[in-house]
């Protein structure tokens, strides 16, 4: 079910989704509809200790005392940036660290959370994998990202309203790897007990990990991202490697089945846009040719963040324009994303990758939280 339970350790109640929870208050001899008032209590009120719930029975209480507990995972670093965009790095030990990044517009709030440290479908492009791959997070690594965003934001906002409103699995990692500890992650998230998120506003975003698409139209669909890239298989071969696994007409045909269940009758498709590798008009128009007609799409074309190692260049605007209005001539909904938090690198791995080289000797020195409000990420 998940992997917070463990008979010799305190249980991490954030590890678990309302149905491990019954479960749980069950093995300790309590009705099940305890779980769900522990439930509201952790997510909706952001409580972190049992005495702050005063309205479950103090033998309850003193029962899970010990046995149980809300932790949170330590934060190395807030960085907030001159747009309002706010980027965390979490310590998940061992040298390791993750990001979660907190994007405020005027008609939603939507958090990027992470999934794995690290990543192994390595990307040519992503500097999340060329880190290549740590571990996969545990449910509670997942869900703590959400609950210390939700919940530091309302506290210094002073209000008690839900602030975040969308939820994107496109932090570091591929979710589809970490399934197990993803789907109970996605309930939560779902929960109304919980976060109340509709299915429209949780996004899962993948690199194309096919029979995964398909457990998880069944297990929990909700809208789902599809790093494209490259509309045939050499040049995608070269940019997203697990494409040799699952190529193109394959990954199409799951995301045919996908929209029997999706909750949006259509699928997003990420296009980075790399100079002189996948942005010229000749592949804007193989793209076109490729998904017109074919499937429900929205094409989101991404700016490369570049970093050295990559030894990639970012498309020039003129290129992205051109590249997009010969998909738009073609009636396929296009997008630029716009980019948000330029002054923290609040993009796709850039931060982590810098701290986590160093997080592996110094790790132990920065539990506590470093506040930089607007200025660049620290480079010590
Ligand atoms: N592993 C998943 C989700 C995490 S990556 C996936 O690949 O979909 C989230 C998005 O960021 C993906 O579309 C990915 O292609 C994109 N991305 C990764 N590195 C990037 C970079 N350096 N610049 C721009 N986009 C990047
Ligand atoms: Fe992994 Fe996604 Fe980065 Fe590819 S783009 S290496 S799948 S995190």
């Amino acid at each position: 079910m998940n992997d917070a339970v463990n008979p010799l350790e305190q249980v991490n109640l954030l590890g678990l989704d309302l149905e491990g929870l019954a479960a749980y208050c069950e093995q300790l001899g309590e009705k099940r509809f305890r779980a769900t008032q522990l439930f509201r209590w952790i997510h909706q009120k952001g409580a972190s200790g049992f005495d702050q719930m005063t309205d479950l029975a103090k033998s309850l209480r003193t029962k899970l005392e010990g046995k149980a507990l809300i932790a949170a995972l330590p934060v190395i670093s807030e960085h907030v940036s001159a747009d309002g965009t706010i980027k965390w790095l979490f310590d998940v030990g061992n040298g390791d660290a993750v990001e979660a990044v907190y994007i405020p517009e005027s008609d939603r709030a939507t958090l990027c959370i992470s999934s794995q440290a690290g990543c192994a479908v390595g990307c040519r492009f992503c500097s999340t994998g060329h880190q290549g791959f740590s571990r996969n997070l545990a449910t509670w690594e997942i869900i703590a990202q959400l609950w210390y965003a939700e919940h530091s934001l309302r506290q210094r906002q002073g209000t008690t309203d839900r602030i975040i409103s969308n939820i994107v699995m496109m932090g570091m990692g591929e979710p589809l790897q970490n399934y197990t500890a993803l789907v109970p992650a996605l309930k939560m998230m779902l929960d109304d007990h919980g976060y109340g998120l509709s299915r429209r506003r949780v996004t899962v975003s993948t690199s194309g990990v096919v029979p995964m698409i398909d457990r998880l139209r069944e297990d929990c669909p909700v809208a789902l991202a599809v790093s494209l890239h490259a509309p045939n298989d050499p040049l995608r071969d070269q940019l997203v490697p697990l494409n040799k696994k699952y190529p193109i007409a394959e990954l199409l045909e799951s995301c045919d089945r996908y929209l029997e269940k999706a909750p949006r009758d259509f699928i997003t498709f990420e296009y980075c846009m790399l100079q002189e590798v996948n942005d010229t008009p000749e592949l804007a128009h193989e793209l076109v040719k490729l998904l017109k007609n074919r499937i429900n799409c929205k094409l989101n074309l991404i700016p490369f963040n570049p970093f050295p190692a990559s030894g990639l260049k970012r498309s020039t605007n003129e290129r992205v324009k051109a590249f997009a209005q010969i998909l738009v001539d073609a009636g396929i909904v296009t997008t630029v994303r716009k980019t948000r938090g330029d002054d923290i690198d609040a993009a796709c791995g850039q931060l982590a990758g810098e701290v986590q080289d160093r997080t592996r000797a110094h790790i132990r020195m920065v539990r506590a939280p470093v506040v930089v409000k607007g200025a660049s990420p620290q480079r010590t």
